[in-house]
Order: structure tokens, then sequence, then C-alpha cells
């Protein structure tokens, strides 16, 4: 046995990693894939990586010091499943199988339970950075066992991505079983919000001014100098700037406005409904890329009148401005769910999940690093128990300065027509958590109404109900809705 980690599946994320796990100092890397070609090949490819092949589960089994250590990297589902299968019969007690794929959480679950019954650990570990990521560090969410952190943990803090402000590994042990995979959910639930309102502004700039793609890259790319320093903005411009070789017209405006998904959107969405987590930037980016992809509604809607006026801005510069404030403090609002989603869900899995060392893992090698995450984990180091992420100080004071700009953007959209739902239900979430009283008060008296589904009182304790049926006198009822 000469090597101390392996990598099973070795399409482009799997032969990725494993150049990545060779690179650094002290791995040696055993591969397996179920079909050989793709080992041929890496092999061919990359004789430097110094890689130990395998042609049958047995002999990668063989290979791997104890205890075993194996990455698998195949497609999320049933082949994970078969992949683990295979493992289960030539790994011992002790050894641990790292599935490093996209699995779905409550899978994962499963299978850590499933396989801690043999003696074997299992490890669901989010991944994220793409194929880039998987080749120079990729920023990892890891769960399972402390007992298989101690091993693992070394080997994932060498191939992370690395944090510019302090050299940190993007990696930590997040929390037992799904744990890293419920996170990696959330990070790609924030993303897909983060992106809808970046498309928005776009939106709104270019409508609104009737500027190029090429002049709003400029507007992206200044931008990308302050406080919304991300990634995702520093693509835009990129994408923005793109012009179509065979048209000569900007790549945008040839690209089909039909956007996909794979589904992690909509798992955050659905998980965040049953455990009762108000992520509604999320649900919008969610449902925004579904409204996009109906081409045969859009086609019939387009029947149905906007505004009378044409809309046109006539102070640009502070528009554009507006429109940043107004994104920033949307942003703020996405984030500030996703963590409340976090939270929640390590309530009811039972994690501990450190929020600040979240923050941190996701400075680099993601899809979602940003300047910001500094700030969010400033937010939690300072207050691990924050229960609303933007009543931090310092999103307090970020807010206070972008709200009017806030609301000026999101009644410009309504009344231009211009569709902003991101940013609209941000503002609505903004005002419905900070407000004194809620209409909500309206529909317990509904439910009671219709359904005797009770209502509590400001003024006493106890469970009420009204006899609407009868004399409207009020009752002291049984708490049971
Ligand atoms: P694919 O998801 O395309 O999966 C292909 C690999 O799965 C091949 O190695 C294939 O082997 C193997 N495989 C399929 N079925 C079986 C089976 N029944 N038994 C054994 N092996 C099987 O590969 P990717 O590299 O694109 O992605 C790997 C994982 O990483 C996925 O879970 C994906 O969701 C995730 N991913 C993550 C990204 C990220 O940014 N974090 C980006 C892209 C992917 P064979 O060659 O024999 O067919």
């Amino acid at each position: 046995a000469s090597a101390n980690i392996g990598v099973v599946g070795l399409a482009v994320m799997g032969s990725n990693l494993a150049r990545n796990l060779a690179s650094r100092e002290g791995n040696t890397v055993a591969i397996f894939n179920r079909s050989y070609e793709k080992t041929q090949t890496l092999l061919d490819e990359h004789p430097e990586a110094g890689f130990v092949p395998a042609h049958t589960y047995q002999e990668f089994a063989d290979s791997l010091q104890k205890p075993r250590t194996a990455i698998i990297m195949v497609k999320a589902g049933g082949p994970t499943d078969a992949v683990i299968d295979s493992l289960l019969e030539v790994f011992e007690p002790g050894d641990i199988i790292v599935d490093g794929g996209n699995a779905y959480f409550p899978d994962t679950i499963r299978r850590e339970k499933a396989v801690r019954e043999t003696g074997i650990n299992f490890v669901g570990a989010g991944i994220s950075g793409g194929e880039e990521g998987a080749l120079h560090g990729p920023s990892i969410m890891p769960g399972g066992s402390d007992e298989s952190w101690v091993t693992l943990g070394p080997i994932l803090r060498s191939i992370a991505a690395v944090a510019p402000e302090d050299g940190e590994p993007c990696v930590t042990h997040v929390g037992h079983d799904g744990a890293g995979h419920f996170v990696k959910m959330v990070h790609n639930g924030i993303e897909y919000a983060d992106m809808q309102l970046i498309a928005e502004a776009y939106d709104l700039i270019r409508r609104g001014t009737g500027k190029t793609p090429a002049e709003i890259a400029d507007i992206f790319a200044e931008w990308n100098k302050g406080e919304l320093e991300s990634y995702l903005i520093e693509i835009t411009a990129e994408v923005l700037r793109q012009i179509d070789a065979s048209t000569g017209k900007p790549l945008v405006d040839v690209i089909l406005d039909q956007a996909g998904a794979k589904g992690t959107g909509a798992w955050t969405v659905q998980t965040a409904l049953s455990l009762g987590v108000p992520v509604s930037g999320i649900a919008e980016a969610t449902f925004a890329r579904s409204l996009s992809s109906h081409p045969e509604q859009r086609e019939v809607a387009r029947i149905l009148p906007g505004p009378d006026e044409e809309f046109t801005v006539t102070d640009v510069d502070g528009f554009i401005e507006d429109v940043r404030r107004a994104l920033y403090a949307s942003k703020i609002v996405a984030y500030s769910q996703g963590f409340d989603e976090i939270r929640a869900g390590a309530v009811e899995y039972g994690w501990n999940i450190d929020l600040a060392a979240i923050a941190k893992i996701w400075r680099a090698g993601c899809i979602i690093r940003a300047q910001f995450l500094n700030r969010i984990a400033d937010a939690y180091v300072e207050n691990p128990d924050l229960p609303v992420l933007m009543t931090a100080p310092y999103f307090v004071d970020a807010l206070t300065r972008g709200q009017a700009a806030w609301r000026r953007v999101v009644s410009t959209a309504a009344e231009s027509g211009i569709p902003a739902p991101a940013f609209s239900s941000s503002l609505a979430y903004y005002d419905g958590i900070r407000a004194d009283r809620l209409p909500a008060s309206l529909i317990q008296g509904q439910r009671d109404f219709f359904g005797a589904h009770t209502y509590k009182r400001i003024d006493k304790p106890g469970t009420f109900h009204t006899l609407w049926s009868g004399d409207r006198t009020e009752i002291e009822a049984e708490d049971t809705h």
C-alpha cells in the first residue's frame, strides 16, 4: 500500500481533484474509475502526478494505507450508492469514504447512518468552485464524524483554496453527517440569489439608461473595487464585455434568455419551507429562472399591458448609484436569509455549526467568494448567536445608508414595468422583519373564523377562540393548532 488518499470517479471533477491532491507535498494518490479508459487517460496526460492506478475496487483498496481514505467524485444519486456499496466490500472498519459529489443532504444523512453501522466512516463533503476550483483549490464543506476529521482534515486543508486576507485554508469541519452537504446546498441557494440580484441591476440600468452592455461592464468593474467586490461581480463585467464573433453583437444579446438550473436552488427553498425559514430572495431567484424557461407562456403573456408612460431616467449617475446601493442592501438580505437557514438546519438536525467559520471558508475557492464575507465572519465572531445577521452593526449601517435608494429603485422598477423580483422581495422581507406589528394578527383571526384554529392575545397568556357562528363571545381554548 503506497497511497495515502484515493479518488474514485475520474470525470472532470474527480481527475482535477486527484491532480490537485497529487500536487501537494506528502500525498500519493490512488485512482479508480468504473471504466478503465478514464484512468488510463489521466495516467497518460499526467505522468508527473505519480498516480497509483487500480483496475478493480480490490486493487484500489490494496493500494491505500490504513486508515484508507477515498474521495468519491461520481454522478450524484444512484451512482454514488453503487460506488459506496463496492467500497464497503473492500474497506475495513476505521477506513473513510468521502462523497465529494453534489449529494442532497438527506441522502448523506441516510448513507452516513448505514455506513457507520459497518464501522467505516462516511463523510459527505460539499465541494464548491467547479472544475477550476477542484484543480487549484476549492472551498470544501465536510460533514462526518470527528474521528474521520483527524485523518481527513490535513489532507483537505492541503488542497483547499486559501483566503487572501489571512492565508487560512477554505475548509472546516462543518458538523456531523449531512451538515457539509446542507451548507453546500445553502451556498448554492445564495449563489442563485446573488446572480439574480446582479441580473436585475444590469436590467434596470440597461432599460433605464439605455447604456450598452460594454458600458455597463465598466460600471460593474468599478463596483468591484468597493463593498460589492466579489467573483460574481467580476465575471459579470467579463460576460457583458464579450462580443459574439459570428454576429458582432454583445454576447449577452444573442444568448437565449432562459436560465437553466441543476436543482440545488430548489432544494434550498424546499428545505427552507419545511424548516419554516423565509429565504424569499433565494426563492425569487429560483422562480425567476423557472419563469424565464417557459417560452410558451412568455409568448402568450406578451399581450398583457405594461405602464402607459415610456420609462426614462433623468439623473443617470444618480440612478446607477441607487441601483448599486439597492444591490448591496438586497445582497445583505439574501445572505442574512441563507445564514438563517443554516442556523435553523443546525437546530433541526443537531449540528454544531460555527457560522463565522462558514463565512470564512466561502472567502475563496467558491462561486460566492466576496470581500463582504469578512464582514459576516466578523458579525458572528462578535456574537455567535446573532438571531438576524443583518442586525449586526456593520450591516445596520449599510442598510441605513442604502434604504432610501433601495426604495427608489424598487418603486422605479414597479412604475416602469421592469421586473425586479429579488430586489422587491428583499425589501419586503426587510420591512416585514423590522415591523412593530404585522397583519399576521388578521390571519390568525381569519384562521380562527373558518377553522377554529385559535389565537393568542397580546395582553394575557392562554389560547382563545371566538364563537364566530354563535354569539361571538370569546372562550378559552385548548392549544391544539
Ligand atoms: P459526472 O457527474 O458527469 O459523473 C461521471 C463519473 O461518474 C464518471 O467517472 C463515471 O464513470 C461515474 N459513474 C457514473 N455512474 C457510475 C456507476 N454506476 N458506478 C460507478 N461510477 C459511475 O462527473 P463530474 O466530474 O462532472 O462530477 C462529479 C461530481 O461532482 C457530481 O456529483 C457532480 O454533481 C459534482 N460536481 C460538482 C461541481 C462543483 O462545482 N462542485 C461541478 C461539477 C460537478 P464512467 O467513466 O465509468 O462512466
